[in-house]
Formats: C-alpha cells, sequence, structure tokens
C-alpha cells in the first residue's frame, strides 16, 4: 500500500463509520429519539390538555428532525434543528422554558457531539443564548476547545453571530412558581420530594443515512440550584455521548450523571461487553444510576438506529420514529 492509499485508508476509518458486521444489512433506514425530560409524572400530573400541547411539541420536533434525516441531511443538523425547536417552546426546561437559580435567574447548559469523529461542544451556564444547542455546535466547528462557560461562552457565540435574547425571555409563570414552591420545600426540609420541581431537559440523539450517529442535549439545569451550578447536560460522556456505533442524551439529577459517566458508560459497556445498547442502558439506569439514589432516563440509538429509552423516574417525555418508519411519542411509564 501506498503511503498515499494508506493515509487515505486511515483517514476513512477516523471519518467513517464501522462496516456492519457479515449478514447485516449495511444501509438501513436513519433513525431518531428525543427525549423533554425525566421525572414524577404520574397519570393525573397533567390535565388532557397540557398532555395533548406536550404530545404535540414532540411530535413537532420529531418531523422536524425526521425530514432533515429523510433528506440525506446530517445527524449533526437533525439534533440541532430539533432541539432548537424544543428550546423555543416554553413546555420543556431548555432555551425558553428554562428554569430558575436559587437567585431568580436562569443559567443555561448545552453540548453536542460527533460520533464518528467524536468532535464535540459545549456550552455552561450561558444567559441570554437564544439557542445553547447552537452555540455548543459552534463551539465544536468554529472554535479549538471542547466546553466554553458563562461570559466567554456569550462573547464567543456573539462572535459568530448567534441570536441572543433579553434575559426576560426566559421568564416564564410557570417556572417562576416551580421555584417558589422548591424555596419552600427546601425550607421545610423535604426538597428532594418531588423531581418534577427540579427535572427537565430535552435531548436528541439521530443516525443519518450514511450511519452517523450525532446527540445533543440543552437544559436549564435543576430549580432552585445554585448560581454556578454547572449539570451533566453540558459534560461529555455524562450528559451527552456518541461513537460510531452508539449515542446516549441524559436527563435526570446532574450531579449524579456526572459522577457516574451515564452517558459514556452507556455505550462503554455495549461495545466492551458486547452487549445490545438497550441492555446497557438497563443495567446502567436500574442498576447504576438507580442503585447510587439517582433518578432520570437516558435515550440512545444503536449502530442501526434502534430506539433505546430507559428511565428510573415515573415518566419521561420522549418520542422516537419506530422500525416502520411512524413517529411515536409517550409520556408516562409503560
Ligand atoms: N440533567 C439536568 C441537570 O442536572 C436536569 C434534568 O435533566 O432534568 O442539570
Amino acid at each position: 500500500m501506498s503511503r498515499l492509499t494508506a493515509a487515505a485508508a486511515l483517514l476513512a476509518a477516523l471519518l467513517l463509520p464501522a462496516a456492519a458486521p457479515a449478514g447485516e444489512d449495511p444501509t438501513p433506514p436513519p433513525g431518531l429519539v428525543i427525549h423533554g425530560g425525566a421525572g414524577s409524572i404520574d397519570r393525573g400530573d397533567l390535565t388532557p390538555e397540557e398532555e395533548a400541547e406536550y404530545r404535540a411539541a414532540l411530535e413537532a420536533a420529531l418531523a422536524t428532525g425526521w425530514a432533515i434525516l429523510e433528506a440525506g441531511g446530517s445527524s449533526l443538523d437533525a439534533v440541532e434543528k430539533t432541539i432548537r425547536q424544543l428550546e423555543d417552546s416554553p413546555l420543556f426546561n431548555a432555551g425558553r422554558g428554562a428554569v430558575f437559580t436559587a437567585d431568580g435567574r436562569n443559567e443555561l447548559d448545552a453540548s453536542i457531539m460527533d460520533g464518528v469523529s467524536r468532535r464535540a461542544g459545549a456550552v455552561a451556564g450561558v444567559t441570554t443564548l437564544k439557542h445553547p444547542i447552537s452555540a455548543a455546535r459552534a463551539v465544536m466547528e468554529r472554535s479549538k476547545h471542547v466546553l466554553l462557560a458563562g461570559d466567554g461562552a456569550e462573547e464567543f457565540a456573539r462572535s459568530v453571530g448567534l441570536e441572543t435574547v433579553p434575559p426576560e425571555y426566559f421568564w416564564t409563570e410557570k417556572r417562576w412558581k416551580a421555584l417558589e414552591r422548591a424555596r419552600e420545600r427546601e425550607r421545610l426540609g423535604r426538597a428532594e420530594e418531588d423531581e418534577t420541581l427540579y427535572l427537565g431537559t430535552v435531548g436528541a440523539v439521530a443516525r443519518d443515512r450514511a450511519g452517523r450517529i450525532a446527540a445533543g442535549t440543552s437544559t436549564g439545569g435543576m430549580t432552585n440550584k445554585r448560581h454556578g451550578r454547572v449539570g451533566d447536560s453540558p459534560i461529555i460522556g455524562a450528559g451527552t455521548y456518541a461513537d460510531d456505533g452508539c449515542g446516549v442524551s441524559s436527563t435526570g439529577h446532574g450531579e449524579y450523571f456526572i459522577r457516574y459517566s451515564v452517558a459514556h458508560d452507556v455505550c462503554a459497556r455495549s461495545r466492551y461487553l458486547g452487549i445490545g445498547v438497550r441492555e446497557a442502558a438497563r443495567e446502567v439506569i436500574a442498576n447504576v444510576l438507580g442503585g447510587a439514589g439517582g433518578k432520570g432516563g437516558v435515550i440512545a440509538l444503536d449502530r442501526r438506529g434502534r430506539p433505546v429509552l430507559e428511565f428510573n423516574t415515573a415518566g419521561m417525555y420522549r418520542g422516537w420514529i419506530d422500525e416502520g418508519g411512524k413517529p411515536r411519542v409517550a409520556v408516562y411509564g409503560e
């Protein structure tokens, strides 16, 4: 092999997904799975109108991502556009609907990762960016860094032309009331009792026609969090992870997801143990995260783009494209 051919082969190995094993369809259809946060969402917690609103928002976001993938677009585009749409909705704890910090502000975190190249970008603690997921992608593609925080992240995002909004843009009555309830519970020493008050986040994992998997996550964090607290969502390996055969986005109590490297653990177990991504995710959520007392869930795709949705909370806002290409959404546990 000439030097040039060897270099080309090495480049292809780095930039293209691993070949399908013998006997497997080398060009499976694209895949898409999304979440809008996990928490104690029981039947009866939502009015029928509220539930319909959540379902419609999840369906619309799925439709956006799926249209990109079906038209041959990249998994990165599908993840970014799907998440931007969820960030624009006041229903979810990301972008517009972000929760409040203890001192009544909104500090947003997001990350994105491209599985084949292992490139990744993230922002933490941003307060004026309308679409933190796009800032995360810009960090990945237009800076030499992976994670930018606070003022530096905002300045960078502005310098590449991303849209900013005044902090009031993130004010919603629902989240303000949640902060007041959380403060009251903390005063009574019962802060841990109601996850719905604290949790939420949005995420997407996509596999495109070229077999490339990408994953992304965006959040306002946890209600009543201390100013400056950074959760798992912008931490690669905790809130988001992707390689050439697996992609994960997490939602839940971020401190646990960081300490147990949840997103990376799912993909690593699947790879090292030779087990399916579903089995790996089940083990990590039920036994590793659950065993430690952590609450939350993950969405994931395997090498063939098959969706995985695992959580140890009562419910998780979620959506996926099933094997027949049909969009599905769900809110409560099975
Ligand atoms: N994981 C997010 C955080 O800890 C919150 C969530 O997913 O609900 O910031």
